[in-house]
């Protein structure tokens, strides 16, 4: 999509800090991190939201956790603990509409969230 800031970042056309890639999804730093890890793993195809990615391709979405667990992996925060978070929609604080796996660690993480 040409109006895809995410898109973007994987065309190359918008720098991101980038931690990994695979063939079909790449990681990338938050620019305005909530944790001291916080990386955003996403596909390389546009699909809204992790329902839709669900829905139509759910080996890509494999594709998109095994990535995520990678990066609490290579980020030293797997044994500590980590999260994986999907925002869905705007009421939950979606605000990019690419779907984007938040990897979050390396701190002390409150349940529930606000
Ligand atoms: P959401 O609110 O769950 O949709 O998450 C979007 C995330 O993208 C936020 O945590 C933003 O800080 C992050 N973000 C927005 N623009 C960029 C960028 O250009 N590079 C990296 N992260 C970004």
């Amino acid at each position: 999509m040409t109006d895809c800031l995410f898109c973007k970042i994987v065309s190359g056309d918008v720098p991101a800090k980038m931690v990994r890639s695979s063939d079909r999804a790449v990681a990338f730093r938050d620019i305005n991190p909530q944790a001291p890890t916080h990386v955003l793993v996403i596909p390389k195809d546009h699909h809204p939201t992790v329902g839709e990615l669900a829905a139509a391709d759910a080996e890509l979405l494999a594709e998109v956790l095994r990535e995520a667990h990678q990066v609490a992996v290579d980020e030293g925060v797997s044994d500590t603990g980590y999260r994986i978070v999907f925002n869905t929609g705007a009421q939950a604080g979606q605000t990019v509409f690419h779907v984007h796996a938040h990897v979050l660690g390396g701190r002390g993480l409150n349940w529930p969230p606000g």
